[in-house]
């Protein structure tokens, strides 16, 4: 069994401002990052070289979007390679505001994830279904297909942390619960293992997103894979524990909650 490392990263959205930014790094610079955890802020992308610049460097800085040339005539839009340039090693991809507001399709989504690992820069994938999908059980239909999106045009996973984010648990208050997060996390590991190989099913990290927040993280921490931070043995009591827990979910992308700092931190540590 691959050990995965557990990986919170949090999405501050369009928020912020000089003083506000300043403040949150501040915090997150109290932060101690747990041995085995990745750790990854991302901030609007006007902010992100100052928070770069000021951010412990344990703690990564993802951008919210890049596109899929390197540069160019493209107004409005940030290449990897300007991130790299910058010495931002990740971007969150796919995020369901993205394929909402600003039309992304599964394929545009999977050849920005292409360029992305191509630059060198890490993706967060994020796929999730809406609520009108999930009442007409369609949810693992959604997210196989989203997550074909990006297999169609990558071959390497190696960089990549897929963030299950249900649509109707974003920034709504209601949290899906650790049994819902497995079914679909155990859903696209088997989709992987069918479709790309089982080393990749075994080694990708899928992480939870949907209303997070430092009041429910200790509770969803409590059923996160626990390849890392256990040693096992074939003994019954580790079988009675995997099986009591939930191994496929590999942390959290925290969208409202990663705005307060000390709220943050009580995400990043929720872990058993
Ligand atoms: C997100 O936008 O990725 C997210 C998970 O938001 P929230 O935690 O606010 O629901």
């Amino acid at each position: 069994m691959v050990a995965r490392n557990f990986f919170i990263g949090g999405n501050w959205k369009m928020n912020g401002s000089v003083a506000q930014v300043k403040s949150l790094v501040e915090g997150l610079n109290t932060i101690n990052v747990p041995t085995q955890t990745e750790v990854v802020v991302s901030p609007p992308a006007l902010y992100i070289d100052r928070v770069r610049a000021n951010l412990k460097k344990d703690i990564g800085v993802a951008a919210q979007n890049s596109y899929v040339k390197a540069s160019g005539a493209y107004t409005g839009e940030i290449s990897p390679e300007q991130l790299k340039d910058l010495g931002i090693n990740w971007v969150i991809l796919g995020h369901s505001e993205r394929r909402e507001y600003f039309a992304e399709s599964d394929k545009f989504v999977g050849q920005k994830t292409a360029h992305a690992l191509k630059a060198g820069v890490s993706v967060i994938a994020c796929i999730g279904e809406k609520l009108e999908e999930r009442e007409a059980n369609i949810t693992s239909q959604v997210v196989t297909r989203q997550l074909k999106g990006i297999a169609d045009e990558i071959n390497d996973w190696t960089n990549v942390v897929v963030a299950y984010e249900p649509v109707w648990a974003i920034g709504t208050g209601k949290v899906a619960t650790p049994e819902q997060a497995e079914e679909v996390h155990v859903t696209l590991r088997a989709w992987l293992a069918s479709n790309v190989s089982q080393k990749v099913a075994d080694s990708v990290r899928i992480i939870y997103g949907g209303s997070v927040n430092a009041k429910n993280a200790a509770e969803l921490g409590k059923h996160c894979n626990a390849w890392a931070s256990h040693s096992l043995t074939h003994s019954l009591i580790s079988l009675l524990f995997l099986i009591a827990t939930k191994p496929n979910i590999d942390g959290f992308l925290v969208g409202g909650a990663s705005l307060k700092a000390t709220d943050f931190n009580t995400i990043v540590q929720a872990r058993l």
